[in-house]
């Protein structure tokens, strides 16, 4: 079982000086700390609390609590710097500029109702926030499963940290398996021995990111001689644009981890840490980046640890170039067009074909899955693509088990895009 954090951020709240005050005496703590280990040769919070806490705590009228938290942020810089040094990297001892304090959950105190925050300055002092709380953050401070972890506070916004033991996993009935493309996912839903080809677009993400390019090259132009306002409108646009995209995603993620929960599947992807594998060097070199596929993988990944559902991550080697029905890897693309062609006659879409191989990989490494998935490639050769949000409750649909839900007609299916 894994632990899952995340991080409830409120913008917009009004900081009273004391805060101010408070900021800048935890930078000097940590930066003071910092120093004391450097030259006492200290590398732990442990050893940091033996050696500097009776000093520092006798030259800030600080609350105490404080004193520790600024310890682990003094030990983690200090870890990074050792380890650059160990590296062989040039690095300088670190030096905390930037202004915030971080205190564990026993330190401050929120209502989890109202959304008072009661932060503690010095003994007998502490200041109270109102956050604003929306109902995203309410339905997590609501839920007692989540419990309350560090806080953290700088001058733009409040960091509240909330986690809980990730639920057990499910055993899968069956297995969703898709292959990452730039505007869509595209693979195939498996339950028992039936099986349907899905693809889940998100050709927008396209759009917005086209759009985005085109304004930002012509602010590149017309900004031309004032670098400072090209650079604050770039960074604008960019962090619009990673909102719009983002939000896309969330849609996209929310449904597909929902289906996975309902059908009890597993979710099978490549793993997009794994290198360049040759078939794929073009896409990745794309000009729009990757970006979007590795953020959907990481909301995925992140939903289906809190609903429960099994994530498997396979390497994504030659899934573009096996055929599934005999396994030769010397399948090629068809020069013009989408489809994959194997010498065994067999043809599929590449995408889809490559979601079929990244499902046979995973089928070869996971008994467990093995066991619950008799998947045959061939049965889906003239097989309709259906978007994944008309998945059947139970996947056969009309076809090998009548289960008494209605057919989907083909056209009915590509014309509903079913995003919800
Ligand atoms: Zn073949």
């Amino acid at each position: 079982m894994s632990r899952l954090i995340r991080s409830l951020v409120f913008f917009g709240v009004h900081l009273p000086p004391s805060l101010d005050w408070l900021m800048r005496e935890f930078r000097l703590i940590v930066n003071k700390s910092v120093r004391i280990a450097l030259t006492e040769d200290v590398r732990t919070r442990y050893g940091l609390t033996r050696t500097a806490y009776p000093q520092l705590s006798a030259e800030h009228r600080i609350y105490k609590q404080y004193i520790p938290s600024a310890f682990e942020v003094a030990t983690v810089a200090l870890k990074n710097y050792r380890r650059r040094l160990r590296k062989g990297f040039s690095a300088k001892p670190p030096f905390v500029k930037r202004l915030f304090f971080t205190a564990e959950n026993q330190a401050y105190h929120l209502d989890r109702l109202t959304g008072e925050l009661r932060v503690p300055i010095r003994a007998g002092e502490a200041v109270v926030l109102q956050l604003p709380v929306s109902q995203w953050h309410r339905d997590f401070l609501a839920d007692e499963s989540w419990s309350l972890g560090a806080l953290t506070v700088t001058p733009e916004k409040v960091v509240v940290a909330v986690r809980k033991e990730a639920p057990p996993l499910f055993q899968p009935s069956g297995a969703i398996s898709l292959d990452s493309n730039e505007v869509s996912l595209d693979g195939v839903a498996c339950l028992g021995e039936s099986a349907r080809l899905v693809n889940l677009p998100f050709s927008e993400v396209r759009v917005i990111q086209s759009t985005h390019f085109r304004r930002k090259r012509h602010l590149r132009k017309k900004k031309e001689r004032d670098w400072r306002v090209r650079r604050a409108l770039l960074r604008r646009e960019g962090t619009r644009e990673r909102h719009r995209v983002r939000q896309r995603l969330h849609r996209l993620s929310k449904g597909l981890v929902r289906i996975a929960r309902e059908l009890r599947l597993a979710v099978i992807l490549e793993d997009l840490k794994l290198g360049n594998p040759s078939g794929r060097s073009r896409r990745n070199n794309r000009r729009l980046s990757s970006w979007p596929r590795s953020q959907l993988h990481f909301q995925i990944g992140y939903k289906a640890a809190l609903a429960g559902v099994p994530v498997i991550k396979v390497n994504p080697r030659y899934t573009s170039k096996t055929c599934p029905v005999c396994g030769e890897t010397k399948g090629r693309r068809e020069r013009v067009g989408r489809m994959f062609k194997c010498r065994c006659g067999w043809r599929m879409d590449r995408q889809l074909n490559a979601g079929l191989n990244i499902l046979n990989t995973a089928l070869a490494s996971s008994e467990t899955l093995a066991r619950a998935v008799r998947f045959q490639p061939g049965a889906l050769r003239n097989d309709v693509v259906i978007p994944l949000y008309d998945l059947p409750g139970s996947l056969g649909g009309a076809r090998e088990e009548p289960s008494g839900v209605d057919p989907i007609p083909p056209d009915a299916a590509s014309s509903n895009s079913g995003v919800g």
